[in-house]
């Protein structure tokens, strides 16, 4: 058949011009991928066309095979992909087949220029699959016929150089075929075995049967994997499986597949991915399951399986239950939703628990979605007994260990009745915080909170295993009586009087009262709320939404047993070193505190001091 038409060409869009160039004119290593792509729209064909048979019988051929079949002429260096699907018109044609997808073309062409990801990797992401077709062809010809019965065949052509052709085409059945004459050096394209092997690799889990030549057999394995026995699903096939659903490269943290029959019939295959991350050229685009209703696809990413801490599960779910026609609406006011997400839940959570039993494993879950679990436990009360159990913290005396709630209890003595924690901005500063002294000192740990999420959290935990959770800048731990007179004298009463009245005379308008607590060990001072109701946690997350926060004064309590206050204590009034001294220690607070509104205003202070202990 000729190729000159009577047609008008019409030219490609710009865009898909010049991806059109890059495609041709790079040399694509795995330039075999075009397949998958081509194969991947007869698939979308045909499940649209499935879709549709839900509701309407009305289609031309109702009952063709829903299958694709590729098929090869060697001597001529054709390869064919047909399929039974919805097929296109003339106009969908110009439509589809004419402009490059959108908005995903710019990105695309941005990426093609300035990645180092590998070409192949990026075709595909943005809707410039059937394009990738010209990496190999000489020309491209697709006949379709559409499923409406009123509809006529059309064909498209084109040599990929800057124009197509349409025109009115003889096609008796429904559906796509996709003709290309492979370039010189494509040649391998014509060889079943060569093809066999692509299918195998790219697209065997396509659920349609894919036919070659004129072999009865589909090449691919198509049997929803999810719909296997458990047992029969092997770590290696389910990653392979999460490798051809995302296109990620690294493989996921765990998975889990459900395979029940009551109170509702479900097959699930769920995974962790490595990261909370897609990759940039994953093949998921949203969070959500993609759920199948009897094999159907229903929904690409469906969000109602699952409550929303748990969005980062990626994953295919798949009901006999499910009324075909589920359409989101219909979905959500099923009575059955409720029953696959309390199933699908419960399983993921299970996962979760699973993995935490696995301590490398788990350490690397943590570090990457730990911010989900405890969004988990501040958005959904119900959950926080499932949750609690799977945080893991440092503590001051582990502070570079993940310490669960269960282990600090374990770990704590008989006599402690509450789990102490310290909010803060990072653990290396919290660590030092004077409120920690006691608790470093009568070996009581402390869990150390520096996640900004954390404050937020504490509001919604209120007690673990029947024991208080206690905010160690607020509650210390038993102190026996004796310290505090002992202390006191040593440094005089006198002298005690009067530097606390100057240091209040000092730090006037900054706390509102300054008193010698026994609490302290190793630092000289600390900041303590006076007012009963007032409540540290609060406060810190009021800091960290970076919320107005009412600021009410504290006591600023000394440590009559620090060298430097012994030593201040010792000092007359009008030593002029004293106010830049208090001022200082006052300071050092809030630094520790994470709290300092302007720590480099504090340098000439500090350049002061160090004069003065140079003279
Ligand atoms: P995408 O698949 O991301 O939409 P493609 O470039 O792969 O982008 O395909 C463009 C469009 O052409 C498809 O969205 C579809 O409308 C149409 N199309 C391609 N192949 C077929 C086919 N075999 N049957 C029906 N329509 C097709
Ligand atoms: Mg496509």
């Amino acid at each position: 058949m000729s190729q000159e038409t009577v047609n008008p060409a019409i030219p490609f869009r710009a865009e898909t011009r010049q991806l059109l160039n890059i495609l041709i004119h790079s040399l694509y290593s795995e330039r075999e991928v075009f397949l998958r792509e081509l194969i991947s729209n007869a698939s979308d064909a045909l499940s649209r066309l499935q879709f549709e048979m839900l509701t309407n019988r009305n289609v031309l051929d109702p009952d063709a095979e829903l299958a694709i079949r590729i098929e090869t002429e060697p001597e001529n260096r054709v390869l064919k992909i047909s399929d039974t699907g919805i097929g296109m018109t003339a106009e969908e044609m110009v439509e589809n087949l004419g402009t490059i997808a959108h908005s995903g073309a710019k990105a695309f062409l941005e990426a093609a220029q300035t990645s180092q990801q590998k070409m192949t990797d990026i075709i595909g992401q943005f809707g410039v699959g059937f394009y990738s077709a010209f990496m190999v062809a000489e020309w491209i010809r697709v006949i379709s016929r559409t499923f409406r019965p009123e509809g006529q065949g059309a064909v498209w052509f084109s040599r990929g150089e800057d124009s197509f052709t349409v025109e009115p085409a003889e096609r008796a059945n429904r559906g796509t075929t996709v003709e290309i004459k492979l370039r010189e050096d494509a040649q391998e394209f014509t060889r079943i075995e060569r093809l066999r092997e692509i299918i195998k690799k790219h697209s065997d889990y396509i659920p349609f049967p894919i036919y070659l030549g004129s072999e009865k057999e589909p090449v691919n394995q198509r049997m929803a994997i999810w719909r296997k026995a458990s047992k029969e699903i092997t770590q290696e096939e389910a990653y392979d499986f999460y490798r051809q659903f995302t296109l990620e490269v690294n493989p996921p943290l765990a998975y889990t597949h459900l395979n029940v029959d009551a109170p509702v019939q479900l097959y699930a295959l769920l995974f962790i991915p490595p990261s909370p991350e897609r990759g940039i050229f994953s093949l998921r685009k949203e969070d959500g399951l993609k759920l199948f209703a009897r094999k159907v696809l229903i929904q690409e990413y469906c969000r109602d399986l699952l409550p929303d801490f748990l969005r980062f599960i990626q994953g295919v779910v798949d009901s006999e239950d499910l009324p075909l026609n589920v359409s989101r609406e219909t979905l959500q006011a099923s009575p059955l939703l409720p029953h696959l997400r309390r199933l699908i839940t419960h399983r993921v959570l299970d996962m979760i628990r699973d993995l935490s039993t696995r301590s490398d494993d788990y350490a690397k879950f943590w570090n990457e979605f730990r911010h989900y679990i405890k969004e988990g436990i501040i958005s959904n009360q119900e959950f926080v007994p499932s949750l609690t159990p799977l945080l893991r913290f440092p503590t001051l005396f582990h502070p570079n260990q993940l310490v669960s709630l269960d282990e600090y209890l374990q770990n704590k003595p008989a006599s402690q009745d509450k789990i102490y924690y310290i909010l803060g901005d990072h653990p290396l500063t919290v660590q030092h915080s004077p409120h920690l002294d006691i608790f470093r000192h009568q070996g009581i740990d402390v869990l150390l909170m520096t996640d900004p999420l954390d404050g937020l959290m504490m509001l919604s935990m209120l007690e673990y295993q029947n024991v208080r959770f206690a905010n160690a800048s607020k509650e210390t731990p038993f102190i026996p009586p004796t310290t505090d007179g002992k202390a006191a004298e040593s440094l005089g009463a006198e002298n005690v009087d009067r530097l606390l009245k100057f240091m209040k005379q000092v730090l006037a308008d900054k706390v509102e009262e300054v008193r010698v607590t026994n609490r302290l060990v190793d630092s000289p001072a600390r900041l303590v709320s006076i007012q009963p109701d007032e409540d540290p946690t609060l406060q810190h997350v009021y800091r960290v939404l970076q919320k107005e926060v009412q600021d009410f004064k504290k006591a600023l309590e000394i440590n009559p047993s620090h060298p430097i206050i012994k030593k201040l204590a010792e000092l007359p009034e009008n030593d002029p070193r004293l106010p830049p001294l208090i001022e200082q220690i006052y300071e050092n607070i809030l630094l520790a505190e994470g709290i300092h509104p302007n720590p480099p205003g504090m340098i000439k202070r500090i350049e002061q001091i160090m004069l003065s202990s140079l003279e």
